[in-house]
């Protein structure tokens, strides 16, 4: 598994969760990694530790994904510290399940803050600094799609932008063959969604496979964007959600 040898990547959110897993998914395959991370610094260090036991370079960068000029910071100082940028994942999020009359106008400002507003910050800052044939991959949500639950709202909202953002990359970086997709995930078993929290039940009743997804499921699929076998696939989501969308 040797097909990312050499490319080097940026994975926002990578301390915990599916970015953490994403970003030991890419060193597996040959990449360096950095990762960024909001609040844990002790498990991004370790996700950095783990990378470099592979016999990749690694970096965790402290960049709040709120803050549209630490982001674009990040990005610059991820791409020095490797020596160039192939592969941006955008991955760190945040959720807000509720009805939309208990959401209020500060936990939209928060919510598009990071999860659309850093997403936009860190690929505007990204696309000068990716090599041609480069790789944008969001996490999106199966909630933002054809089928969606209660209490969605608003994250749906959020990454629905998602979507419009990374279509319209595609055509525009088409050109330098960087292509730009989105992974949907469904329920999966991390701490934004644990598989024993208040709503898992509901969700696992509305899936095809009965149980939660793990981060490896998500990040294998990450890293299969990323590689080289997926250089015509653009302008698309991937939707790795147990049936929920079934
Ligand atoms: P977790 O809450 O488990 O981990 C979130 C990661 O993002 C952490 O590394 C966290 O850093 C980082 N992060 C959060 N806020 C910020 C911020 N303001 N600035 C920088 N980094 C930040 O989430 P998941 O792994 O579950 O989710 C990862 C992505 O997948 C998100 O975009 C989420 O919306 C999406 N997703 C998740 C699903 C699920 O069921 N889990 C389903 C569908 C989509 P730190 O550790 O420092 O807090």
């Amino acid at each position: 598994m040797n097909e990312l040898l050499g490319k080097k990547a940026l994975v926002t959110g990578g301390s915990r969760g599916i970015g953490a897993a994403t970003a030991i998914a890419l060193a597996e395959r040959g990449a360096d990694v950095a990762i960024t991370y909001n609040a844990s610094a002790d498990a991004a260090a370790k996700v950095v530790k783990e990378i470099e036991s592979l016999g990749r370079r690694s970096v965790a960068l402290a960049v709040d994904a709120a803050d549209a000029i630490a982001v674009g910071d990040g990005v610059r100082r991820a791409a020095n510290s490797l020596g160039g940028l192939d592969i941006l994942v955008n991955n760190a999020g945040i959720g807000a399940i509720a009805p939309i009359g208990e959401l209020t106008l500060d936990d939209v400002d928060r919510v598009l803050a990071v999860n659309v507003r850093g997403v936009y910050a860190a690929t505007q800052a990204a696309v000068p600094l990716l090599a041609d044939g480069g790789r944008l991959i969001h996490l999106g949500s199966c909630v933002s799609g054809r089928v969606t639950t209660p209490g969605m709202t608003l994250y749906g909202m959020s990454k629905s932008a998602v979507t419009g953002l990374s279509k319209a990359l595609a055509r525009e970086l088409g050109p330098r063959r960087i292509t730009s997709n989105v992974v949907r995930p469904g329920p999966i078993n991390t701490d934004m969604n644990p598989a024993d929290g208040p709503f898992a039940a509901v969700q696992i009743a509305n899936l095809a496979i009965d149980r939660f997804g793990n981060s490896t499921e998500i990040a294998a699929a990450v890293a299969y964007l990323a590689g080289p076998d997926a250089a015509y696939i653009t302008g698309t989501e991937l939707t790795i959600d147990g049936g929920h969308t079934a």
